[in-house]
């Protein structure tokens, strides 16, 4: 493949654009190479600036659930556009909104709708210590909340791919109020409840974690949370950015039946526009402005254009719950027959799947927290990633990310992907 529009992009880029991109994993350092600028996208393929196309495993890192472009959702924007971008006054659309939102999850009376996952953990942790009085919360290492500071420690794909634990900026006094635990590990939870009584506001965590690959929530661990939780008056907060609308039409709460007290939302909730939301029982939502005094806000929070996109996504998701069966049964074949192939050739290697979302991690070992994934063999994740990517498959650009499937990954894309895989193991 030929990638000198590419090339030249990136290269003007980074004279713009720090690092030439807008959020650092799309900088293929992890991988090495230049990273691939894309120009359009539809169904299951992305066509870049040279013209090549590709099978897309990102998805846009998991908002195209429904694959690229889908023409329901485009032609609903396209009608809403004629109406004008933005008002910065309620509309009816956010209530739609909020209703298929609500109604499609357990547990869950209001929602707020923000601009990104970011944002919505950010103004979750918030509210979860506007309501308890108390200031300390729980993360686990490996898990990615956003970028904002109380965040930042230990967090996953990004910043593990730079080698850095944290980031500089972030002051030791929002730090302090962070408390690491280990991911599947209820004793490193419960070790921090008794070293903290009576201040820790709540955990939050990807109930299957997305970010340092994916490792689903071991047996127990998502029910022992709630039980510490209900034990020590403390919320529990799952970080739906990613299972949200994904796993299922309610998420995880629903996947594992387990309950959590607040949820926040991003990617598929905005259809691939910029959204976030979070949502809890209307007794803890009450706290937010302008009905209680945890203050949180935004210019362009629930934006016509973005929510029309995401209600049209949702919509579509409601009235065919077949699509999660399909995506998360093709996710299974898929993760099956690679475990299988890179088996028959000698290759160690461990698949974790959970709906549609999967990683490879190249490893004799089991995988259960951010520590084993650290000592995955990652050099020969890149070797793949690079015979994928020149044979036309774009899968996510490091050992630390997720894969997801989209509704247009089909037969076809799938037998592509394990007959290169094949291929790369027959040449390597
Ligand atoms: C992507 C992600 C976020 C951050 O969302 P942005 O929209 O990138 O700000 C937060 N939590 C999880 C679990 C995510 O996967």
């Amino acid at each position: 493949m030929k990638y000198e529009r590419s090339s030249a992009l990136f290269k003007n880029a980074q004279k713009y654009i720090p690092g030439g991109v807008n959020s650092p994993v799309r900088a293929f350092k992890s991988v090495g190479g230049t990273p691939i600028f894309i120009k359009s996208a539809k169904g299951a393929y992305l066509t870049d600036e040279d013209g090549n196309s590709y099978i897309d495993y990102i998805n846009s890192w998991g908002p195209m659930i429904l694959g690229h472009n889908p023409s329901e959702v485009l032609e609903a924007v396209t009608e809403q556009l004629k109406n004008g971008f933005s008002f910065g006054t309620p509309t009816e659309l956010e209530t739609e909104i909020a209703k298929i939102i609500t109604e499609s999850v357990p547990y869950i009376d209001q929602v707020r709708m923000v601009n990104s996952g970011t944002e919505a953990c950010m103004s979750a942790i918030r509210l979860a210590r506007g309501y308890t009085s108390r200031n300390k919360i729980i993360k686990f290492e490996g898990c990615y909340h956003g970028h904002s500071d109380s965040f930042l420690i230990k967090a996953g794909s990004g910043l593990a791919t730079f080698g850095s634990p944290s980031s500089p900026g972030v002051t030791p006094g929002t730090t302090q109020d962070t408390l690491l635990a280990k991911y599947n590990d209820l004793e490193s939870v419960k070790i921090l409840f008794e070293q903290n009584p009576e201040e820790i506001a709540a955990i939050i965590l990807e109930p299957v974690a997305g970010n340092m690959g994916c490792i689903p929530p071991e047996k127990n661990f998502l029910e022992g949370l709630r039980d510490l939780c209900n034990k020590h008056d403390s919320l529990l907060i799952f970080d739906e950015v990613m299972t949200g609308f994904r796993l299922k039409m309610g998420g995880a709460q629903e996947y594992f039946s387990v309950k959590a007290d607040l949820i926040t939302y991003g990617k598929v909730i905005g259809g691939g526009m910029p959204v976030g939301a979070f949502a809890g029982s209307h007794k803890i939502m009450k706290f937010l402005s302008p009905e209680g005094p945890v203050y949180q806000a935004g210019t362009l929070s629930g934006n016509p254009i973005a929510m029309r996109a995401g209600y049209t996504t949702l919509s579509i998701l409601k009235d065919n719950p077949s699509i999660f069966h399909n995506i998360n049964n093709t996710t299974r074949k898929l993760s099956t027959e690679l475990s299988i192939i890179f088996k028959d050739f000698g290759v160690p290697v461990c698949v974790k799947q959970c709906g549609s979302m999967m990683s490879l991690f190249f490893t004799a070992e089991d995988i259960h927290n951010f520590d084993d994934v650290t000592r995955a063999n990652h050099e020969y994740f890149n070797k793949y990633f690079h015979f994928m990517l020149e044979n036309g498959i774009y899968l996510p650009p490091s050992g630390y990310e997720t894969w997801f499937i989209s509704s247009c990954i089909l037969g076809n894309e799938i037998n592509k992907t394990l007959e290169l895989t094949r291929k790369f193991l027959s040449k390597i």
